[in-house]
């Protein structure tokens, strides 16, 4: 029986994410999760790190992690936000900008949480399709909004937009606020954090889950002028009790100070996507070329539920979304080497016989 509250309860479809195996032998690669771990000096600061200071709420401002992430940019520190995953980044983001009855504008096929986000806070949106090649084009965004949120690159897809673009966008658009969803740039060679000395209306977002090996962590930040940061930190403060937790802020602050052996994983990681593309294409599979960590990948004779299926049988976890535009397409994480040379060898099984 209907009960009166019911109706005052949230309408809300809870998020699926990327299978989490249970068996060690699963390769996975669902989840868009660095096949490396982080670098040898997050081990080594949560190894020191005093557990009596755990005793102490952590400090509001995150600032070693901040000083960390502004000194790897050469940025001021007034320019830096952290927060708890680019979720808690992006959520604080869109509660302090788009408050405005102009829709959101962003790409039709891209990263799930957008929408989420615009329910949960009732902020109205409109999607821009993507092409066909599901390539963006900015001059769809030349029109009233009440702000615009577009991954760069973007996900699933790969497909990155160059930086002379995204200037274009943010140009085109200085009465809203554009956030530069950063997730996988440290792929692409193409980041615009140096465009935030030129443009206040821009806001670049950075996750550590990705190019940093530290999903498990949840450790992200917003890179904007002083004054929107300023809005960031009063929207943080106020409804959160929640700052970055102490370990995660020395653990993030190392991750950020050791340059060398993240461009080491990043250069590794891009060299086995590129190795992939090209063993996948030689399969026969369709896919645009990657600026990010993963492959957006089609076949002309399999459907993309039963490769999914095949691999999964075997071993080999990859993404598959059932939706509209993209239920003929896979997801597929770059993993090790060795990883994607099983991939391949499973594939080309399935596809030569
Ligand atoms: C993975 C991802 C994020 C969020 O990452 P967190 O783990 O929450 O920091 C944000 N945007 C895009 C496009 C992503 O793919």
């Amino acid at each position: 029986m209907e009960k009166a509250f019911q109706k005052n309860l949230i309408n809300i479809e809870p998020y699926v994410a990327g299978e989490q195996p249970k068996s060690d032998d699963i390769i996975k690669l669902n989840a868009n999760e660095n096949p490396y771990p982080p670098s040898p000096a997050v081990q080594k600061a949560i190894a020191e790190f005093d557990a009596g200071a755990l005793r102490l709420y952590p400090p509001m401002d995150a600032a070693p992690l901040r000083q960390a992430i502004a000194d790897f940019y050469g940025i001021d520190r007034s320019c830096v936000f952290a927060g708890n995953g680019s979720d808690d980044v992006l959520a604080a983001a869109f509660r302090a900008f788009f408050n405005s009855d102009k829709p959101l504008l962003y790409p039709d096929i891209t990263y799930s949480f957008y929408p989420v986000w615009c329910e949960l806070l009732k902020i109205p949106f409109e999607t821009v399709p993507v092409d066909e090649g599901f390539n963006i084009h900015v001059e769809d965004y030349y029109r009233e909004n009440g702000g615009i949120v577009i991954p760069n690159p973007n996900a699933p897809t790969t497909i990155g937009l160059g930086l002379d673009a995204v200037e274009d966008l943010i140009s085109h658009n200085r009465d809203s606020i554009v956030i530069i969803d950063e997730a996988y740039a440290d792929f692409s060679g193409v980041s615009c954090v140096p465009l935030i000395k030129k443009y206040d209306n821009l806001v670049i977002t950075q996750t550590f889950s990705k190019s940093r090996a530290l999903a498990g962590m949840r450790v992200a930040c917003a890179m904007a002028d002083p004054y929107l940061i300023g809005y960031l930190d009063a929207v943080k403060d106020s409804y959160n009790s929640y700052p970055m937790d102490a370990v995660a802020i020395r653990a993030g602050a190392a991750a950020m100070s050791d340059r060398e052996y993240f461009e080491q994983t990043c250069k590794k990681i891009i060299a086995t996507r590129e190795r992939t593309a090209a063993g996948l294409r030689e399969l026969g599979f369709i896919l645009p070329d990657s600026s990010a960590n993963f492959l957006f990948v089609t076949h002309p004779k399999h459907t993309a539920k039963e490769i999914f299926s095949y691999l999964r049988e075997r071993g080999i976890y990859i993404r598959y979304f059932n939706k509209p535009r993209i239920d003929d397409r896979l997801r597929i994480t770059i993993g090790t080497d060795e990883q994607m040379d099983r991939l391949i060898s499973e594939l080309r099984t399935l596809i030569q016989g």
